[in-house]
């Protein structure tokens, strides 16, 4: 499962800092998912649940942020909100368009406890 491997690297991310700062514990953390990323939230709720378990994060209050996808039109530079890999530019009406935000996950805030 694609978004269980996720579940584990945030978890081995968030681990790695909580060691840096010497934390035992996490209170909170913050994940985005780019709408565009390919992943979908509730399973990788449900992915974090497993990978929490004995680690650092296992009480930690996890939020979850979806962010909206943007592209770019090669055109004319026009910038918009895409919900599809197949973008049109609603300004020239252009397919020469690229994803430019919203591909990515990023844990946004750590908050230790
Ligand atoms: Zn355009």
């Amino acid at each position: 499962m694609h978004e269980l491997s996720i579940a584990v690297n945030i978890v081995d991310i968030v681990t790695e800092e909580a060691n840096k700062s010497k934390a035992s514990s996490i209170a909170e953390i913050e994940i985005e998912i780019g709408g565009m990323s390919g992943i979908i939230i509730e399973a990788l709720e449900f992915a974090m649940e497993e990978a929490v378990k004995g680690s650092c994060l296992s009480n930690a209050k996890l939020n979850y942020t979806e962010l909206r996808a943007e592209a770019n039109c090669s055109k004319c530079n026009n910038q918009f909100d895409v919900d599809d890999f197949f973008a049109v530019c609603p300004k020239c009406g252009s397919f020469e368009t690229d994803i430019i935000k919203g591909k990515e996950l990023k844990i946004k805030k750590i908050i230790l406890g």
